[in-house]
Parts: structure tokens; C-alpha cells; sequence
């Protein structure tokens, strides 16, 4: 039987293992450094109440995944409990599962987010219509529209994201929307970023694409399908969030024979004409016949004996770390001035966006939205998640806990979201390397790819494990990839690497 290590305990590396031993025949070792299953899309227990690191919904254009996620966990087939309780018609899935008396079930759920920005909320992405009007006043709406006919009119070079934005939207909207917000998710000014992430990122996504959206709207002729991804509505979630389905396709994998352990960074690939013989995990020796990655490409060019080279660029390549402060509250002080009927009456949003420059808070998670079972007391209190962008080692990484619980909760008085003593309980996570970016040596990045593709038996999967800004659904899709090759003995890596890379497939995330 083919010996196969399976690097990291993410999607792409539990889909790897759970598609191989279905394949059958082989021994599957999945290594994971921490002590839980889901990587970035896992879910985190606090008091009672859990928690989705970024918030991960359950999308794809590729309706294989779609399928591959209902198998395992059947879509909802009864409303959920807050939809229960406020009478709200939901789509039913005949012989799906009722989420108040099973666990396993996949809920349908609407998608709501909005940008706040002086104590106002605007459409996310923005969008010309009245609230925006009345929000901006009569003449920033006025300086916005000029700004935006003269960026028809002249067009510049678009060699950085921001002449790409404001070829877009327009300078007046571009500095109000893009550029704050821009800067605290990636710590640079637009102005130094390559316009090529403006592209991959929000291709279709332009005032143009937002009135014909509204358009097809008013006609009824709206699906998932066709619309650009960010302004798709509805989206899956596990009942007890993404990690929920992630430690279940680890329980499979256990049932079918693979092994999975805990505590096991590897730190060193050993390698022998042209193949990875072993993977190290310190003085720990796993044998391999196949490898299969999602370890970040850094780590993984730095345990092996890569050429000077191939070690500069692997070294410079630049990524986005990430904390995310839970809170429940008691309430916030947010109005749903919407029409839309909430448990508790709180303002409908999964994720909001703080654009305010202001703070260095980039967005604003609320649990009892994306699912109410997340939460101990949904009716009761609120559980939001603050969501930081850092660079690992900067003084808001290395924050004692309660400081900075103190800071993010100071941040929300300021911008009026709770009052005095709204806080219950909190939780502090830290992700390392969330964001792989696509600046400094990223360019080069071909080079590690042909280094490493140099290695037959070698299999470079999922988010970091390719350096590419892929959801959970892309880095299955490698995972599968790489499955279909080793099973059908193949060694030629490029349907692994051409996933996320066509045009039509880029998806535009709430990140940005
Ligand atoms: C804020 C945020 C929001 C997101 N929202 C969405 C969304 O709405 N929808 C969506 O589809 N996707 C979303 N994503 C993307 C999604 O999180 C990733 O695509 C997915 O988790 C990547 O899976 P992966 O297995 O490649 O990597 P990871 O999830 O990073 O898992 C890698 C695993 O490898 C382990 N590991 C690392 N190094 C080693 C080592 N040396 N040895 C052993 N183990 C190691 C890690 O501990 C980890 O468990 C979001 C991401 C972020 C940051």
C-alpha cells in the first residue's frame, strides 16, 4: 500500500485524506500541528458559546463541492430556530434535516452586511441609492457622482489598486470605501499595491455590476449562479459553525482507516533524487511514497535544502496575520432600522465593516446571526467577533489578552456599538498567517513553484500550501486534484495549480 503524509488538518488537507481512502489502498498519516481539526475554518469553543474565525460561509461556484458538502451534512429541511420563533419563510429541502432536533445539519442563511461608517450604515459594496444619499448628505453625493463621471472620463494608468479603485468608483468614493480600509487589512497604501489583486479580486465588481445587479433584482431574474460572488445572499452554514464539518470529515477519515495526529509540526523534508523520501516532525521520522502539503510554502522551502534562491523568495513572501476579540454583550446599541425581524431585535448582519479610520478595528462578526445555535443564549445576549489585521510580532500581536480585550472593547464604546458594562464574557484567538499576499517576492513566485514541482511525489495544496488567496472551496478543489493524480498514478502537477486561476472562478471575498 502506497505510504501517503498528509501535511496540516485544514480542508484541503482533511479533503485529501478523506478522497484517498475513498480511492482505497493506500495508508494515510495526516499530520496537524495544533490540537484541533478545521485550520483557519475551524471552530472555536468559549463558555458555551463558539466561534467562526473570519466568519466562513459555505459557497461555491463549483457545484461539486456544493454536492460533496450536502452529502455529508444534509441542508437544512425545517427552519432553524430564530426563523421558528419570528415565523420567517424559508427554502425547504425536501428530506433535509431539522436543526432543532439534529446536529448534523446544514443551514440555509441569509447573508447581510453592510460598511459602518460614522455611525451609519451604507450597502456593502457601496451602492448609490437613497440610504447612501441620505447617509452622505446632498453634497458629498454630489462631489461622489462628479468624481465618479470624471473617472469615466479619464481613466488612469492602473499600475497600483488605487488608480484600479478609483477607475471604479471614483476618487470621493474610493477614498471613503477602498483606501482605510485597504491599508488596515493589508498594513500598505493602496498606492503600493499592484492593481493585478484589484483585479483578481473585484473582477465585475464596479458601479456598472451593482446597478445591473439592482436591475435584475427589480425583474425577478436573479440567481446565485450568475451574480458576482459578493453579492450573493444566501450561503450554507454548519449549525455549530464550519468547524462542525471539519471535525466530522476528520471522524470519517478515522473510521476509514486513516491516521490522524495531533502536535505534529513538521519541521524537515528529506529528499532523494527528485522525491521526498520522509517528512520530520522534530526527531519523529514518518515515510512517505507521496506528500501532500498545506503547510505555508515559507515553512516548507525552510525544511528543505533549497537552493539560496529559491530560500530569498520563499523568505520574502509576505503574508497578513490576524486576531479576533469574542465578546457577548448583553446588547448593542446598533437599531435595526431594517425590516428585517431578528431574535433579540439586533441589526441582521453576519459581518460588518468598519470603515472609520479612526479605529483599528476592520470588522465586526455577530454569531447569532451567521447561526443561532452558536450561541448559549441567542434571545439572551450577543456574541460578536472584532476582527484585527496584524502582522505576527507588532504590539497589537503581542497584546497581553486582557489588553487587548480592554482595546477592542474601548474601540466599540468609541464608535457607540455597546455602553458601559454591555461585556459578559470574551475571548482572544490568534491566526497566524491568514492572509498570504501577493507583493514583495511574490512575483518570483513561479520559481518555488517549478522548485517544488521539481519534487515528483510532492503535492502543494490549500491556502498557504500555495500561496494563493483560495476559500475552502478552491482548496478542497487542489486536495481533489491531487487525490485523482495519485490514485490514477500521475505525477504532472498543473490541474492542481490551475485551480482558482481562471478568470470566470475568481471570487470576490468579504475580506477585501
Ligand atoms: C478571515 C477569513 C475569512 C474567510 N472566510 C471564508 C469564507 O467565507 N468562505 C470560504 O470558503 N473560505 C473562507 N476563508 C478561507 C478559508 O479559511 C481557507 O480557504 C481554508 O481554511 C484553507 O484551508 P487549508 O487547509 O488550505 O489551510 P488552513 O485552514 O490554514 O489549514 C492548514 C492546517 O495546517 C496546519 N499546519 C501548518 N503548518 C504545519 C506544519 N508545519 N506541520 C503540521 N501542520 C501544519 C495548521 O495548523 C492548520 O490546521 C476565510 C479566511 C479568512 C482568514
Amino acid at each position: 500500500m502506497k505510504k501517503i503524509v498528509i501535511i496540516g488538518g485544514g480542508p484541503a488537507g482533511l479533503t485529501a485524506a478523506y478522497e484517498l481512502l475513498k480511492h482505497g489502498d493506500v495508508e494515510v498519516t495526516l499530520l496537524e500541528a495544533d490540537n484541533t481539526l478545521g485550520g483557519i475554518s475551524r471552530t472555536v469553543r468559549h463558555g458555551g458559546n463558539r466561534m467562526d474565525i473570519g466568519g466562513h460561509r459555505f459557497f461555491s461556484k463549483d457545484e461539486r463541492i456544493m454536492k460533496w458538502w450536502s452529502d455529508l451534512m444534509p441542508l437544512q429541511g425545517k427552519p432553524a430556530f430564530d426563523d421558528r420563533v419570528l415565523g420567517h419563510e424559508k427554502p425547504f429541502v425536501k428530506g433535509g434535516g431539522d436543526p432543532e432536533t439534529e446536529d448534523n445539519v446544514m443551514l440555509i442563511r441569509d447573508r447581510v452586511s453592510r460598511i459602518y461608517y460614522k455611525k451609519a450604515f451604507f450597502d456593502y459594496p457601496v451602492t448609490m441609492n437613497m440610504n447612501t444619499i441620505k447617509n452622505m448628505g446632498l453634497l458629498t453625493t454630489a462631489r461622489a457622482g462628479f468624481s465618479y463621471l470624471s473617472s469615466c472620463a479619464h481613466k488612469l494608468p492602473e499600475t497600483n489598486l488605487e488608480n484600479f479603485y478609483i477607475n471604479r468608483f471614483g476618487k470621493v468614493l474610493y477614498s471613503m470605501f477602498f483606501e482605510g480600509y485597504t491599508e488596515k487589512l493589508w498594513g500598505r497604501h493602496p498606492r503600493e499595491i499592484s492593481a493585478e489583486w484589484g483585479a483578481q479580486r473585484v473582477k465585475g465588481l464596479s458601479i456598472v455590476a451593482i446597478l445591473k445587479d439592482m436591475v435584475s433584482k427589480v425583474l425577478g431574474r436573479k440567481n446565485n449562479k450568475n451574480t458576482e460572488t459578493s453579492l450573493i445572499e444566501q450561503f450554507w452554514y454548519p449549525k455549530y459553525g464550519p468547524g462542525q464539518l471539519w471535525e466530522m470529515v476528520g471522524s470519517h477519515v478515522t473510521d476509514m482507516g486513516g491516521r490522524i495526529l495531533f502536535g505534529k509540526e513538521v519541521t524537515e523534508l528529506v529528499t532523494e533524487g527528485g522525491r521526498v523520501t520522509a517528512v520530520k516532525c522534530g526527531d519523529e521520522v514518518f515515510e512517505a511514497d507521496e506528500v501532500i502539503s498545506s503547510m505555508p510554502v515559507k515553512d516548507l522551502v525552510n525544511g528543505m535544502t533549497a537552493p539560496d534562491d529559491i530560500r530569498r523568495i520563499a523568505n520574502g513572501l509576505p503574508y497578513r496575520d490576524f486576531v479576533t476579540v469574542g465578546l457577548l454583550v448583553d446588547k448593542l446599541r446598533l437599531k435595526n432600522l431594517t425590516n428585517k425581524r431578528t431574535l433579540g431585535n439586533i441589526v441582521p448582519d453576519c459581518w460588518i465593516y468598519v470603515q472609520d479610520k479612526g479605529v483599528k478595528l476592520g470588522r465586526i462578526q455577530i454569531f447569532n446571526n451567521w447561526s443561532p445555535y452558536m450561541v448559549k443564549d441567542p434571545a439572551g445576549s450577543v456574541w460578536i467577533g472584532l476582527e484585527y489585521f496584524c502582522a505576527e510580532g507588532d504590539s497589537f500581536w503581542n497584546m497581553s489578552e486582557e489588553e487587548c480585550v480592554s482595546f477592542a472593547v474601548k474601540e466599540l464604546r468609541k464608535m457607540g456599538v455597546i455602553g458601559r458594562n454591555a461585556v459578559i464574557d470574551s475571548h482572544r484567538e490568534k491566526v497566524k498567517k491568514a492572509y498570504p499576499a501577493y507583493f514583495d517576492t511574490y512575483e518570483e513566485f513561479d520559481k518555488v513553484k517549478k522548485y517544488l514541482d521539481g519534487f515528483e511525489n510532492l503535492w502543494c495544496v490549500g491556502r498557504n500550501g500555495q500561496h494563493r488567496y483560495n476559500n475552502m472551496d478552491h482548496s478542497m478543489m487542489t486536495a481533489i486534484e491531487t487525490a485523482n493524480a495519485i490514485a490514477a498514478g500521475r505525477t504532472d502537477k498543473s490541474a492542481v495549480w490551475n485551480v482558482n486561476t481562471e478568470k470566470e472562478y475568481h471570487e470576490q471575498r468579504k475580506a477585501d
